[in-house]
């Protein structure tokens, strides 16, 4: 069972609309009460899970939520790093997505978010090049 099967298992247990493609997750977010799906987990190359959610719910909350430690679903020396580290190329991949799927759904990006977006998007250009 990968980390990712963990994080799915757990949103499904809790009812949690889920969507799975490939190494990502697409779901309602486990912490807070989510509509449209905002939360988003995918794995990385060292098959850490990463996770986001786009209203702004603490990691801490979210694993509280999923009933899960970071040792499931980090290796052991990433267990403290979060999200919002954009070093790994999936953050920026992440951040795109959630920004996209939003906007096409008619919903309007604040101000951090559109930053946020913007910037992960020149580092997915710089970076395919
Ligand atoms: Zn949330």
């Amino acid at each position: 069972m990968s980390r990712l099967d963990l994080v799915e298992a757990s949103l499904l247990q809790m009812d949690k609309k889920c969507v799975r493609r490939g190494d990502r997750i697409t779901a309602q977010c486990p912490a807070h009460d989510d509509r449209e799906p905002s939360f988003v987990a995918s794995t990385t190359s060292d098959d850490a899970v990463l996770f986001h959610c786009y209203a702004g719910c603490s990691g801490a909350s979210i694993m509280e939520a999923l009933g899960l430690r970071w040792d499931q679903i980090k290796p052991h020396d990433r267990r403290q790093q979060m999200f919002r580290r954009p070093r790994d190329p999936s953050y920026d991949e992440c951040v795109c997505g959630i920004a996209e799927a939003d906007m096409r759904q008619g919903k309007r990006l604040n101000q951090k978010d559109l930053q946020t977006y913007r910037q992960s998007l020149l580092r997915q250009h710089r970076s395919a090049r």
